[in-house]
């Protein structure tokens, strides 16, 4: 069971080239690779936060570039029996669904096409290499948790229980009651069935952005491998998360309450799983949200990635705190930044509001 928590911070938009950039990545002392996150302090402008990542992925960071260096090195696992779980989380605009899903050119597709793409390759060389004695059998489930409420996304609207899908445990593990599961041949087969569910999802909700920055949204990969003798069967997650923005603050009706009460939940625990897992903890806090339930996130023997993804503007300051504030790892990472006489060490466990995230504290010699 392990976990790497990256970060990846999105480029300007065309739109913003005249906005404040107060968000950088580094590297450690004497390596080239980045793994620290930059941002100043709001309090005191002089002052820097330094916040500590297994990988940080700076504004000029390719779609390519991302999954061969995060993604594509566990696809060889999840056929070998293990779960992969990849997870966007972040503030809304900063590039989650760009991540997971990109664009439509080829250049820009995301973590998802490109998972499925090498998925089928590598299903298509097993096969082809033991002469056909092994079959590899692809198939899709897709659905949203909003309002703690499962919604099958592979079911046209009108078709989809109000008050959502129920779970139930069965061997210790949790399903969701009548989730549909469709294979699936080939990349077309795929990009067809994903369009569809995704304008699916808009024609559901009534507004389109509000609504998928306030739900989860789950790819599951399942992929089967079947020989004379033996079935594996392994899975591979893609999760879009909710928006980790304090909803409150721009809208407070109602219903903006409700939602954003199931969705600091969940991202509440799962930021607890993230931690837990990382710190090799025996007991994951796993069945506290129904997201990490259902992905019974710590209890299998898997993987599992968390891309943490960050907008570099002035304008998105304090919610870029806080996600760094829950996302960051500081694990076995000792810096010492001679400029800024700055030690950085293993940081005391703050549990500063519950969230276990690890801020690299400035510490001065
Ligand atoms: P989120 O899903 O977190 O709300 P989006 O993925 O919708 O954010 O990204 C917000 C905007 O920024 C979109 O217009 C998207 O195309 C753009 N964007 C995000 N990340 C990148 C990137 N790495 N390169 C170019 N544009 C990006
Ligand atoms: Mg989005």
């Amino acid at each position: 069971m392990s976990v790497r928590v990256v970060a990846r911070i999105r480029p300007l938009l065309e739109t913003e080239l005249d906005k404040d950039v107060i968000v950088r990545a580094e590297g450690l002392e004497g390596q080239k690779a980045l793994a620290m996150v930059k941002i100043p302090n709001p309090k005191n402008e002089s002052e820097e936060f330094s916040f500590a990542f297994n990988g940080v992925y700076d504004r000029g960071t390719t779609q390519e570039e991302l999954f061969s260096a995060e993604v594509a090195p566990h696809i060889k696992s999840l056929f070998q029996g293990l779960d992969v779980t990849i997870f966007a989380y972040g503030v809304t605009g900063t590039g989650k669904t760009h991540t997971m899903r990109g664009g439509l050119k080829l250049a820009e597709r995301g973590v998802i096409p490109r998972l499925l793409s090498n998925v089928f390759r590598r299903g298509k060389k097993i096969a082809k290499d033991t002469n056909g004695e092994t079959t590899v059998e692809v198939a899709l489930s897709y659905y949203e948790i909003y309002n703690d409420k499962v919604f099958d996304l592979l079911e046209a609207p009108e078709k989809r229980t109000p008050s959502g899908l129920p779970l139930r445990e069965k061997d210790g593990k949790t399903f969701v009651v009548g989730l549909s599961e469709r294979s699936c041949e080939d990349l077309k087969d795929f990009e067809k069935i994903y369009i569809e569910s995704n304008n699916n999802r808009i024609t559901a909700a009534t507004k389109l952005n509000a609504h998928s920055s306030r739900s989860h949204a789950i790819l599951r990969v399942k992929v089967t491998q079947t020989t004379d003798t033996m079935v594996r069967e392994s899975t591979c997650s893609a999760i879009d998360l909710a928006g980790s923005e304090d909803n409150r603050r721009t809208d407070n009706g109602k219903e903006r309450l409700v939602e954003s009460a199931a969705i600091n939940k969940s991202l509440f625990v799962l930021s607890q799983c993230v931690d837990a897992i990382s710190r090799g903890d025996k007991r994951i806090p796993y069945r506290e949200s129904k997201m990490t339930r259902i992905l019974s996130l710590g209890q299998n023997n898997g993987i599992t990635i968390m891309i943490l993804n960050l907008a570099p503007m002035r304008s998105y300051h304090l919610d870029t705190l806080s996600s760094l504030n829950v996302s960051s790892r500081a694990k076995r990472i000792e810096v010492r930044e001679i400029e800024n006489e700055v030690v950085f060490k293993q940081a005391p466990r703050t549990m500063s509001g519950g969230l276990g995230g690890n801020n690299v504290q400035r510490q001065a010699l």
